[in-house]
């Protein structure tokens, strides 16, 4: 399938599970009209975990609530395709794809109920998404516990969330996602909150349950650290438009957009700081309307005259059929070899 913008990630001879197409999410506030996300594409594999990574304000999790219905006013989907199992969520609406789709938020104690014990929750979930009531739904709530990562789930799934340590709560919110069976799981943030052990235990959890029950997983994250470690393909995302898609390993050897770099610069230890960029000042400005130049011109080291006066379209730079594209004016012009 073709793209507004022309990109395309797809695999010949398999279909994606989530075919996001020129998804745009405005919210119309009394004071401006903001583009959060505005005009991004992406695919998702059964059983591979894609990173969306992009600094706070980027639009993350505007994408990630797009994806799952959950976009609340003033903010309104306006435009896009997101093809799920065949089916745009768009016309169809989540209801029959409820336990499909599931997230994990950044704060657990949020997604928490403080009032109900922790097994109560993954088991209303058993309930609502698997039919399972009763003692098979106790034992299922232990098992998860226990695929989780939790010590003692017997006696565990009998207390109340604040019983909880951070990285327990988000253990337990993990179980109560799982509890619905999904086939996708998104990840927003889910180890910024926690302290870098936990954040660690954490990761490993969700690389070791997505091989065991094939899950396909939209990681999100600022930290491309993170974003490294565990995604299997990478979209780079700011001011609410992707500027870089690539296999991770491709990313990290190859960064096209200035933006990219920067990220990875940011990863402690990668780059002798002799060969940096300069480290990036300002934030992600808030696109108040449709671009008219590339967003990230007044923030990058390289821009050209002409950055300012023209949006950079995607464009294919991967060697080989590698699925690389980049929105840059200056992407696929490599640097003259040889010369100093
Ligand atoms: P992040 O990448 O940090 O997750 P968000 O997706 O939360 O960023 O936000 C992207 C943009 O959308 C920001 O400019 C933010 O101000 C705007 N935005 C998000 N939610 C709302 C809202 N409820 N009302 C107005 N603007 C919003
Ligand atoms: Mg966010």
């Amino acid at each position: 399938m073709s793209r507004p913008d022309g990109s395309t990630d797809r695999t010949p001879g398999r279909e994606p599970l989530l075919s996001v197409s020129d998804l745009r999410t405005v919210f119309y506030t009394d004071k401006e009209t903001i583009h959060a996300v505005d005009g991004i594409s992406f695919d998702i594999y059964p059983g591979e975990t894609v990173g969306l990574v992009g600094e706070s304000g980027s639009g993350k999790s505007v994408t990630a609530r797009s994806l799952l219905g959950l976009v609340d006013e003033p903010g309104v989907v306006e435009e896009g395709t997101l093809e799920f199992k065949g089916e745009d969520l768009l016309e169809t609406g989540w209801a029959e794809y409820r336990g499909d789709l599931s997230i994990v938020f950044q704060d657990p104690s949020n997604a928490l109920n403080p009032v109900y014990t922790v097994g109560n929750q993954i088991r209303e979930a058993l309930a609502i998404h698997q039919g399972l009531r009763g003692s098979a739904a106790r034992e299922r709530a232990i098992e998860l516990l226990e695929a989780v990562g939790i010590p003692d789930a017997p006696r565990r799934v009998k207390e109340y969330p604040h019983q909880f340590s951070g990285g327990m709560q988000q253990r337990a919110v993990i179980a109560i996602a799982l509890a619905c069976d999904p086939d996708l799981l998104v990840c927003d943030e889910p180890t910024t909150a926690l302290d870098v052990t936990i954040q660690a235990q954490i990761l490993d959890l969700l690389d070791e349950l997505q091989r065991e029950e094939d899950l396909a997983i939209l990681f999100i994250s600022h930290d491309m650290g993170v974003i490294e470690e565990t995604a299997d393909r990478i979209n780079v995302i700011y001011a609410g438009e992707i500027v870089e898609r690539a296999p991770t390993e491709r990313l990290l050897a190859a960064p096209e957009h200035p933006y990219t770099e920067a990220l990875l610069n940011s990863i402690p230890g990668r780059t002798p700081p002799d060969q940096r960029l300069p480290t990036l000042d300002g934030e992600v400005p808030t696109p108040d309307g449709p671009a008219e130049s590339c967003r990230f011109a007044p923030r990058c080291p390289v821009a050209v005259e002409e950055c300012h006066e023209t949006p950079p379209d995607a464009v294919a730079v991967g060697e080989n059929g590698t699925d690389h594209s980049a929105a840059c004016l200056l992407a696929g012009e490599s640097e003259p070899e040889g010369e100093q």
